[in-house]
């Protein structure tokens, strides 16, 4: 029997398509009301004095968010937007409405589970069930052939474990309608904060990338636009390692981020381009990729609070360097190294930064400045438009060499890489305005990349442009 009234409590599964949460919360309870809590904890400073989450996040949150109160409004329901812990948030709004049960998507770091465990304490000890779904992934939890402790810790393992033998889960559609309270209950839908609210100052309207809007229209937009309008997929695996522009890569980690779209869902959409274009190794690489995304998904679940210590996973003893001042020029793109530079300013300007980026300069503030990897973890948490806790805590932990990755020592070589990924500089040039005359690779610098050869060779860290090039060009 249907329950007479029920919230849904939208996390990061903020869609109507391939909604479980949503669409069993309708299918057991006669109305539903739909609520997003700004938890004040997800905007707090860290440690290290930025914060948590930063301005391009927040403008891509509250763009997702008001799509989605657009896409309920149309389904006769609403968004209620809500401030507070949620713990404590959801339950106030349950109680006073009379909500038999709270609906919601699990997460799996320790922070947004002990919100869970909270919330679920709390609604029990007031009569208000809970249920909650696994949705983030694109194989279901219930379906890995092992149990998710003992999830294998080497990727290769894990794919072949399950991509030939566990069947992608089919997406649910969105529903029709959505029965929302009666007239005779007054709400508030509740405004959206704004940016100085949580101490943020909005981005300057051309920064960001036009093509990043947070929502789960847009979120659906750039599928069909990759894989339909432009037919990028089919060469997605020659062009994925690109840095310019837009269209290198699919760029669907934001709205996958924040629930906008499912794995799901692009799941279906590559099939059916494989049916209907073309099927090769770019169509199964994006898959590849989206498997990553699982298994950092399933390691963070398997070893919990590990993840974020400074030993990781493989308990590798504490040999950082906590230099605040290389670690400071470091996120300001100022070390003087030209393909470091760019990335972290692209970083700072738009929210992104590529893959081929991130693996640069995290290999960069670890392996050459050999700086604490936590906090470059922290600062990717605070810039980065598509952070995602596993994605981005299980990359560094590899970088840093304290993950699962079974290579010893992932070390980047910079010059090499730029020479190779960035041929012409134009990249460099693009970010670095001050290098614009500089030609061709030269742009990129000495094979030996070590902070005491640099030194040795009068160049140092931080030193401003055009001097430290003017160094480096020689030595080229
Ligand atoms: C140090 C570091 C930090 C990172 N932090 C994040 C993060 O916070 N959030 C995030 O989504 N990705 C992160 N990544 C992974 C990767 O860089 C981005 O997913 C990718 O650049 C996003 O661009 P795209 O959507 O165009 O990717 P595409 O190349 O088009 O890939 C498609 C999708 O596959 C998934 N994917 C691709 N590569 C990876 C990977 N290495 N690990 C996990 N998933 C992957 C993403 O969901 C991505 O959207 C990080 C990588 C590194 C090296």
């Amino acid at each position: 029997m249907k329950c007479k009234r029920a919230i849904v409590w939208f996390r990061n599964d903020l869609r109507v398509t391939d909604n479980e949460t949503l669409v069993k919360a309708i299918q057991s309870a006669e109305e539903i009301l739909p609520i997003y809590c700004f938890d004040p904890r997800m905007f707090e400073k860290t440690a290290l004095g930025f914060p948590k989450t930063g301005a391009f996040r927040f403008q891509f949150l509250v763009e997702s968010l008001r799509q989605l109160r657009i896409r309920l409004q149309e389904l006769g329901a609403d968004l209620i937007i809500a401030q507070g812990l949620p713990e404590e948030k959801l339950i106030e709004i349950g109680e006073k409405y009379s909500v038999e049960k709270i609906f919601f998507s699990q997460e799996v770091t320790s922070e947004e589970v002990g919100v869970e465990i909270a919330l679920e304490k709390s609604a029990w000890a007031k009569g208000i069930q809970t249920e909650s779904f696994w949705q983030s992934t694109l194989f279901h939890s219930d379906d890995l052939p092992f149990p998710v402790a003992q999830t294998p810790e080497v990727f290769t393992q894990f794919r072949k474990s399950l991509e030939k033998i566990v069947e992608v889960r089919r997406t649910f559609p969105a529903p029709l309608t959505i029965k929302y309270p009666g007239t005779d209950t007054i709400f508030s839908n509740g405004d959206f904060p704004e940016y100085s609210h949580f101490g943020l100052k909005e981005p300057e309207p051309a920064s960001a990338y036009v093509e990043l809007v947070g929502g789960e229209d847009a979120g659906l937009r750039r599928i069909q636009s990759y894989f339909w309008e432009k037919n990028l997929l089919k060469n997605y695996k020659e062009t994925r390692n690109g840095l310019l522009g837009f269209d290198y890569s699919s760029k669907f980690s934001p709205w996958l981020t924040l629930g906008c779209i499912s794995p799901r869902t692009i799941f279906e959409e590559v099939k059916r381009y494989e049916r209907e274009r073309i099927k090769n190794e770019s169509t199964y690489w994006l898959i590849f990729e989206l498997i990553w995304r699982d298994y950092f998904r399933f390691i963070c679940k398997k070893h919990g609070n590990a993840v974020f210590q400074i030993d990781g996973i493989k308990k590798q003893m504490d040999s950082w360097r906590r230099d605040s001042a290389d670690f400071q020029r470091w996120c300001e793109g100022k070390t003087g190294v030209p393909f470091v530079d760019a990335n972290m300013r692209e970083l700072n300007t738009t929210g992104f930064m590529s893959n081929r980026g991130r693996q640069n300069v995290a290999s960069f503030l670890v392996n050459d400045l050999n700086i604490d990897w936590t906090w470059g973890a922290s600062y990717f948490e605070s810039q980065l438009i598509d952070y995602d806790v596993c994605s981005n805590w299980g990359n560094w932990m590899y970088v840093a060499g304290v993950g699962n990755d079974p290579r010893e020592n992932r070390y980047f070589n910079i010059i090499r890489q730029g020479k190779n990924y960035d041929k012409e500089g134009d990249f460099v040039r693009a970010w670095i305005p001050e290098l614009a005359s500089i030609n061709g690779f030269n742009i990129h610098q000495p094979e030996d990349l070590s902070t005491a050869k640099l030194k040795e060779f009068g160049i140092e860290l931080g030193k401003t442009y055009p001097h430290a090039m003017v160094e480096m060009v020689k030595w080229v």
